[in-house]
């Protein structure tokens, strides 16, 4: 039952230009909408429906049920905990923000700001979902992990603004390589016992980060709408799966992280 009247949906010719981004999904494009008509797309099905719930609902979620398993008090480092919470929140932020009001009347411009948005939350998920994980690995090392810290947000800086200006999803994806690379150094470090850290850990955050990988190289290839255009407009194409593998990683990383933090608690570096 909807309470206003639905509006007809769009093909993809007819649909406005900075809208035309996958040419294989071929209907259910919403209209140009106020900010009201856009938020009403919440309440009817459209081809941007299944990617607004798959990340809204996730973070309603991860908003109320997180701060229940983070043990704030338990660890003296308190910035590790609001770091890892905002980090699992942000990606989410952005884009359910983008999905919903990619219509706007404002066009192009509007469009490209919620996009900006949107990929500003990637790179908040990638920046400070690794600082606890950095901090861990180095923990009994200062000089390094200071240099290490230096060094990831160097590399996080680059990604952003590579993120925000890139012209299609593989460039974009190409703007995480150097910190996908930084934390596959962190990861071989912990394998090889150089680095610290609860060894539970490694696996939740090797699985994380290819999880990330195989949803972005599914949106890159518009896999599977592809191999059939029109037949995924309104559910599993391939941006709604690149959005559930983003909830998976961010769980991966929360399961990965809580490791660490129950880890740490306990730990003392070998005194020299
Ligand atoms: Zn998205």
């Amino acid at each position: 039952m909807v309470f206003f009247t639905v509006p007809k949906l769009l093909n993809f010719k007819n649909c406005p230009p900075h809208l035309q981004f996958n040419r294989y999904v071929l209907t259910g494009y919403r209209p140009v909408s106020t900010c009201t008509g856009c938020l009403r797309s919440l309440f009817y099905l459209h081809n941007e429906f299944g990617n607004i719930y798959t990340h809204g609902v996730p973070f309603v979620c991860f908003l109320l049920l997180l701060p229940f398993s983070i043990p704030w008090s338990d660890v003296d480092e308190q910035w590790l905990c609001i770091v890892h919470y905002l980090a699992c929140l942000s990606p989410t932020v952005g884009s359910v923000l983008y999905h919903i009001f990619m219509n706007h009347e404002g066009g192009a411009q509007i469009y490209h700001a919620l996009l900006c948005f949107d990929m500003f939350g990637v790179c908040l998920v990638n920046t400070l979902g690794a600082l606890p994980i950095v901090h861990i690995t180095l923990l009994c090392q200062p000089w390094a992990r200071r240099t290490a810290m230096f060094g990831y947000m160097l590399f996080s800086c680059h990604g952003v603004r590579h993120a925000l200006t890139a012209q299609s999803g593989a460039r974009r994806l190409k703007s995480f390589a150097f910190q996908a690379l930084f934390r596959a150094f962190l990861f071989f470090l912990r394998w090889f016992e150089l680095g610290t850290g609860n060894p539970e850990s490694l696996h939740f955050y090797v699985i994380m980060d290819v999880l990330a990988l195989m949803g972005g190289l599914i949106n890159v290839f518009r896999i599977p709408e592809r191999f059939s255009p029109g037949t995924f407009d309104y559910w599993f194409n391939s941006h709604q799966i690149m959005h559930v593998a983003v909830i998976l990683a961010i769980m991966f990383l929360h399961w990965g992280t809580l490791e660490d933090l129950a880890w740490l608690k306990n730990y003392q570096c070998p005194s020299k």
